[in-house]
């Protein structure tokens, strides 16, 4: 199990100063070969989905162990491009998206998914059979850890409902779409292999009415403990049924499908440790507040969808256990944790917070003014800087003095 341990990251902090983004590469690695031997049955291709951390040098490290890459935006796509990820190990799924970015994808040539009619219309219109694409699917399924990050449900705005599937046949016939991949993403944070399963049920149901259809795209989501006591999505698991699955669908239509995942949180959220100092203690009441040198600026997932990060104060491990609401230095409430249990913490102290590498720097702002942290990634033992922490400059960079 790859792991940085306190003292790396001590060490790191008193290189690079707090608050510091830590990405340990060789977990990447590792939990990209987790799923490459639990899907070893299903034909499968691993997209990264990119948008969880977008640091060149991460694009660079999960081009290197063989992965493919799904972006969210036509940037993404460049920024892969950019990191030497060949066009055809990159899908662009979009959403609500103007169509020059889907000309634009299209161009660069990768694998495009489509989730409005509007814009398969454009497509058609433009392109015909000229260039295959993907239909991202709204199956109406609800699924995932919070209802922020459901994508699949009847209100949410993902995808063309599979009610419309009439529309989507009839635009078929009309501009001879080659439709060579169906994607369903039902949300992040999906324990349950069986919602995975009722994907590959629709896409049973589905495959008939797409004779060009190679890719059925299951999308990312998966599941991954925050807590020592949590479990994650049983991946194993998983990778068994799918592959049953592929075999069912394989014989019964006489094709030979390849399934795809998008995993974003699976790749890298366990990679990224999010070092912080505290700045103040503050007793009030009965609450001892613990205020630390960030805020959601910088870590927004635990205010915006509630998500729970371990923390751990690695400075006074020897500690005796007390328990603090973990707030941070933005003139709005931004509580990371309340009433949680952490060794004695002094001012000075460094905590830790874990699974930080997926949607936590990407997420980040200048709010308040204040600088974007570092980012340092550590690969065969070394640790290197590969984002610098904002200076002064940098809030004035975009802006247009007129006065
Ligand atoms: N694919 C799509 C289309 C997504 O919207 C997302 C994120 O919500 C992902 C993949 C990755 O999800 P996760 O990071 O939960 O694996």
């Amino acid at each position: 199990m790859s792991t940085l341990s306190h003292s790396e990251l001590k060490q790191i902090a008193g290189e690079y100063g707090t608050p510091v983004y830590v990405y340990h590469a060789e977990k990447i690695t590792e939990q990209y070969a987790k799923l490459k031997n639990a899907f070893s049955r299903s034909n499968a291709r691993i997209f990264y989905a990119c948008k969880a951390l977008t640091n060149i040098n991460i694009l660079k490290h999960i081009n290197a162990i063989g992965c493919n890459v799904d972006c969210s935006s036509i940037n993404e796509v460049h920024l892969a491009i950019r990191a030497g990820i060949e066009p055809a190990n990159i899908l662009y799924t979009s959403n609500g998206i103007a169509f020059a970015e889907i000309e634009d994808a299209v161009a660069q040539g990768v694998a495009v998914n489509i989730d409005s009619l509007s814009n398969l219309e454009k497509f058609g219109r433009k392109y015909g059979s000229g260039y295959p694409v993907g239909i991202r699917l709204r199956p109406n399924i609800m699924a995932g850890g919070h209802l922020k990050i459901s994508t699949g449900h009847e209100k949410s705005k993902f995808g063309i409902s599979i009610e419309q599937l009439d529309a989507i046949l009839s635009l078929q016939k009309q501009y001879d779409l080659r439709i060579n991949c169906l994607h369903i993403h039902t949300g992040s944070e999906i324990k349950d292999v069986e919602v995975f399963m009722k994907v590959a049920d629709i896409f049973f149901e589905l495959a008939p009415h797409f004779p060009h259809l190679s890719y059925l795209d299951m999308g990312g989501g998966f599941k991954v403990p925050y807590k020592e006591s949590e479990q994650g999505t049983d991946i194993d698991l998983l990778g068994e049924k799918v592959g049953e699955f592929l075999e069912k669908i394989n014989a019964a239509y006489g094709r030979d499908f390849q399934t795809w995942f998008e995993p974003g949180k699976f790749l890298v959220s366990e990679c990224g440790y999010f070092v912080t100092s505290v700045n103040v203690l503050k007793q009030s009441g009965h609450t001892e507040f613990a205020g630390i040198n960030t805020g959601f600026n910088h870590l927004i997932r635990p205010m915006f969808y509630e998500a729970y990060h371990r923390i751990e104060n690695i400075s006074h491990p020897e500690g005796a256990p007390k328990h603090y609401a973990v707030t941070g230095n933005i003139c709005e409430t931004d509580t990371f944790a309340w009433d949680r249990e952490l060794n004695e913490v002094r001012e000075g102290d460094l905590l830790v917070f874990y699974n930080a590498g997926a949607y936590g720097f990407e997420m980040g702002s200048n709010y308040n003014s204040r600088y974007k942290p570092a980012q340092v990634l550590v690969i065969n033992g070394q640790s290197h800087l590969i984002g610098r922490r904002d200076a002064f400059e940098d809030l004035l960079r975009n802006q247009v003095e007129v006065l």
